[in-house]
């Protein structure tokens, strides 16, 4: 298996909540090379283009409120099959459903408002990645 690359964002619940340092440690603990991050607050138009593939979802305009209602934190990640070993660690959407150990199982509130975001494909991360982190936004030594 290679060494893949996959996009995190911890949400604003995870900030809100001030489990930021604790999901990084998990994350890093599960194996995880952080190669950048950058917390900012997005607008309804960024946060709207990153969820695009939803817009026609019941769910979408809350899922927008949600992700501009505070700073979150998008994370580059790097690990032997990052994508599927993530969506492992972080567990199933609604935490109800997520599998125990997991981060959404230990802190996640609900479908709505679920701590963090990870790709679901190495296209998709690909595509995320370059989304957040753009030509020269991730240091030279990680790039
Ligand atoms: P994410 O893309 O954030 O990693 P996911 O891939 O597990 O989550 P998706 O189906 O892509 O789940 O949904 C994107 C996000 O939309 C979910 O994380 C959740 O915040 C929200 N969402 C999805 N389904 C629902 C729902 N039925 N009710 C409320 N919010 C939902
Ligand atoms: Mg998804």
């Amino acid at each position: 298996m290679a060494i893949e690359r996959t996009l995190a964002i911890l949400k604003p619940d995870c900030v809100r909540k001030r489990l930021t340092g604790e999901v990084l440690r998990r994350i890093e603990a599960a194996g995880f090379k952080v190669c950048a991050l950058h917390m900012q607050k997005l607008s309804r138009s960024r946060a709207e283009g990153f969820y695009e593939v939803h817009r026609e979802r019941p769910f979408f305009s809350g899922l927008v409120d949600f992700m501009t209602s505070g700073p979150c934190v998008p994370v580059v990640l790097e690990k032997e099959n990052a994508v599927n070993a993530f969506r492992t660690l972080i567990g199933a959407t609604d935490p109800a459903e997520a599998d125990e150990g997991t981060i959404r199982k230990d802190y996640a509130d609900n479908k709505g408002e679920n701590i963090v975001h990870g790709s679901d494909s190495a296209e998709n991360a690909k595509n995320e990645i370059a989304y957040f982190f753009g030509e020269g936004r991730i240091p030279a030594d990680h790039s």
